[in-house]
């Protein structure tokens, strides 16, 4: 399996081996082993749950310095519609942009700009699979923007990977947008002189840039978090006289920043839109069951809000949503169609499906891999079913698991060690007795 490059990092100094974390990891990647955590970096998805739960900040994202844009002759900033929530009584998206310029950027792209185009693009897609009426047994289809979602889906649910949407995310597409756009303005520039960096609310799409979805190769160049461009703006903002007219957003690309934009996007009521990564795995179990039926899209976003909760966002996810909601009071409907990006649909669209992540199966094998699970479940059942934590896995299934692949031992487990220790004081007493019966 190639090694993923991964956002999120631990620092394992300022680990105390709380054991928080390993709970609230939904692909149970982080283990606690010798009193410090660890991650399974094949199964960790960089949705970021870990950063947020640990009290001791021993997890952390991992991004481009704000520096390196200076590397480029030609810097192009992709805010996420998320940042237009971080800030008070916005209601000029212009004075967030003409801040970007302020700060060093050469130009802006709105990444609500290409969610506008996609959306426009899934509605033909639903037009189109729909032309001869909906066939019996037509599963629904689930959306791909939120990247922690789709590689929970390869990890964990990767039967459903044919439901997946296949078309760029809103943010790869404003990259080739705004590279292409670049270029003809400035034909002296090469590709390599052009440095697009993406405004990013989480850890999960700077991961994308590492290891992208769909495509073979991405065009945006880095991935600077919202929490250090926030802090940017409010120094310059306040300092702008007039705003330049940069903003072609609508209220269609706004609401993409929080749950169900994307859906309600689509005009079309036979929808879900669900968020939080608990919530998610209930709804990725119950499509996995076949229990939603006359459903056509399922819209899922691992944070809690939506994008506005990721986290490297600054602002409480339900004020950034009320403030997003105010701000689209300004806007007009959409300002964006395929027609815009002018390369067709066809590039819009996925050249590459994603695989699936095998770090939770046991073998290849079908034989092996049926027998260790038959060994796993007889291991689980022997096993105090407490979940307690103790033995570093985040529950006694997980131990058992990792009992089978050899990466943990039964009396990891302090009640089976407890057991162990009174066995052994039982056998010397015998022992004992036996002698002083002589
Ligand atoms: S939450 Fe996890 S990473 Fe943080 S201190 Fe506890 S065990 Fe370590
Ligand atoms: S980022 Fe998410 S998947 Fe990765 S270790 Fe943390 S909680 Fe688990």
């Amino acid at each position: 399996m190639p090694k993923f490059l991964h956002s999120v990092k631990l620092e394992q100094d300022k680990c105390l081996g709380c054991t928080n974390c390993i709970k609230r990891c939904p692909t149970e990647a982080i283990r606690v082993r010798d009193g410090k955590a660890t991650i399974i970096s094949e199964r960790c998805i960089d949705c970021g749950e870990c950063i947020r739960i640990c009290p001791h900040k021993a997890k952390r994202a991992s991004y481009d310095k704000f520096e390196i844009i200076n590397d480029y002759k030609y810097k192009i900033a992709l805010p996420a519609p998320a940042l237009f929530g971080q800030f008070d009584n916005l209601d000029d998206i212009d004075l967030v942009l003409t801040g970007l310029i302020e700060i060093g950027f050469d130009s802006v792209f709105e990444v609500s700009r290409a969610a506008e185009i996609i959306s426009e693009v899934t509605r033909r897609f639903f037009a189109e699979r729909h032309k001869d009426g909906r066939r019996p047994g037509e599963h629904p289809i689930i959306s791909t923007a939120c990247p922690a979602v789709v590689r929970l889906i390869s990890v964990r649910f990767p039967y459903l990977s044919d439901y997946l949407l296949p078309i760029l995310a809103p943010v790869e597409l404003a990259a080739r947008i705004a590279r292409a756009e670049a270029k003809k303005k400035h034909p002296e520039l090469s590709d390599e002189d052009i440095g697009v960096f993406f405004i990013t609310p989480c850890p999960a799409k700077v991961s994308y840039i590492r290891e992208p979805i769909g495509v073979d190769s991405t065009a945006i160049t880095g991935a600077l978090p919202i929490t250090d461009i926030y802090l940017r703006l409010i120094s310059v903002m306040p300092h702008i006289k007039k705003s330049l007219p940069l903003s072609r957003s609508g209220v269609i690309g706004i609401s993409w920043a929080t749950t169900g934009g994307e859906a309600a996007a689509l005009l079309h009521e036979k929808y879900l839109a669900a968020d939080g990564i608990e919530n998610v795995i209930r709804v990725l179990d119950e499509i996995e069951n076949e229990n939603f039926s006359g459903l056509d899209f399922i819209e899922l976003n691992a944070c809690s809000g939506g994008c506005v909760g990721g986290a490297l966002t600054m602002e409480n996810p339900y004020i950034a949503k009320a403030r997003l909601q105010q701000l689209r009071k300004f806007l007009p409907f959409s300002q964006n169609t395929i027609e815009v990006d002018g390369e067709g649909e066809e590039h819009i669209e996925w050249s590459r499906q994603i695989e699936e992540n095998r770090a939770m199966r046991f073998s290849d094998d079908k034989k092996t891999a049926i027998e260790m699970r038959v060994k796993m479940n007889n291991i689980a059942k022997s096993l105090p079913g407490l979940d307690c934590g103790s033995c570093g896995a985040p529950s006694c299934r997980a131990l058992a698991e990792d009992i089978v692949r050899g990466e943990a031992y039964e009396t990891d487990c302090i009640f089976r060690m407890k057991e162990k220790i009174q066995e052994i004081f039982r056998s010397i007493a015998d022992i004992e007795h036996i002698n002083l019966d002589k």
